[in-house]
């Protein structure tokens, strides 16, 4: 049976997001692999992305792809098939950069630069955006307007968690629009539950991989009786054998590479379940309603 998209159809959707970057543009390498060093390391962004092209044939799903424009300039031909075979493809920014680090401009270039590899490659006007590492943080919240100046739909950068690096555990955990006009760009965060005070992330990357099966079943179906969907997310990294052997401290090898090898199996039993969208279905689902609060970003604070 095809369980292939379902745009609007329920209030809670699975959603599968993939981030397409190569395993050395995970801020834990940034120390042992600095950008000068990208182009001489072994290169595997194909073979992952193609690992998860083939599972989500095998389950009719449709998913959306942020891709690095950086990746985009290197394989166009493969963001050409991630749309041949009808996913959607969105923006993970160009060359991967802390969001928090750069300047309202550098930001906007950055964005820019990854949009021109992305037209190269065939696509045009990406809906949505994703920064690295979930890196939109308060002090920048006010960068979303210049995301909706070039012309994204909606954005899924906030993670309402607490994290040494990308923490903001007292940005929104629901959906806004970003105000103040009336037709702003759709702001989704990353799926959490909200539990004793906390918020609690479980739907990809580090958390998915490490969190015992029946742990991210119990803490999915507690976020979704809150009415949080949940957003899984993972690199192409995740499904691919390749261990590097790059400096890490236990910390960032826990982070980078710890129960890797769990991903493809998690992805598997979570794709035989039903009731997918796209993240682009979800955000036009979410900005044709009419209840959707409208936040308005302070400089160097947050949202209003
Ligand atoms: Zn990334």
């Amino acid at each position: 049976m095809s369980r292939a998209s379902t745009p609007g159809a329920a209030p809670t959707p699975t959603i599968i997001t993939i981030d397409v970057e190569e395993w050395f543009h995970g801020h834990n390498y940034l120390a042992s692999v600095p950008l000068s060093m990208w182009d001489s390391q072994v290169l595997r962004v194909e073979k992952g992305t193609r690992a998860c092209l083939d599972l989500l044939d095998r389950h009719g799903v449709k998913a959306t792809f942020f891709v690095l424009g950086w990746t985009a300039e290197r394989f166009p031909d493969l963001v050409r098939e991630i749309a041949r075979r009808g996913h959607e493809v969105g923006c993970h920014s160009h060359a991967h950069p802390e969001v928090f680090h750069l300047t309202r401009d550098e930001f906007r270039a950055d964005a820019e630069r990854a949009l021109a590899a992305l037209s190269r490659a065939g696509i045009e006007r990406p809906e949505g955006y994703r920064a690295p590492s979930f890196s939109l943080t308060p002090p920048v919240h006010h960068y979303l307007c210049e995301l909706q100046d070039l012309g994204f739909r909606y954005d899924c950068s906030l993670f309402p968690v607490r994290h040494p690096r990308y923490g903001q555990p007292r940005s929104p955990r629901t959906p806004f629009r970003l105000g103040p006009g009336a037709d702003g760009l759709v702001v989704i965060p990353m799926p959490t539950w909200r539990c004793a005070g906390v918020n609690l992330p479980f739907s990809g990357g580090g958390y998915l991989r490490l969190l015992p099966w029946p742990a991210f079943v119990f803490l999915r179906e507690q976020a979704r009786r809150q009415g949080v969907p949940a957003i899984v997310y993972l690199h192409p990294w995740e499904m691919d054998d390749f261990r590097p052997h790059a400096k890490l401290s236990p910390w960032q090898r826990l982070r980078s590479q710890g129960q890797q090898d769990t991903m493809p199996v998690k992805l598997e039993r979570i794709l035989a379940e039903g009731g997918f969208t796209t993240l682009g279905e979800h955000a036009r689902r979410l900005g044709a309603g009419a209840n959707l609060p409208v936040r308005r970003p302070v400089p160097g604070v947050g949202l209003a």
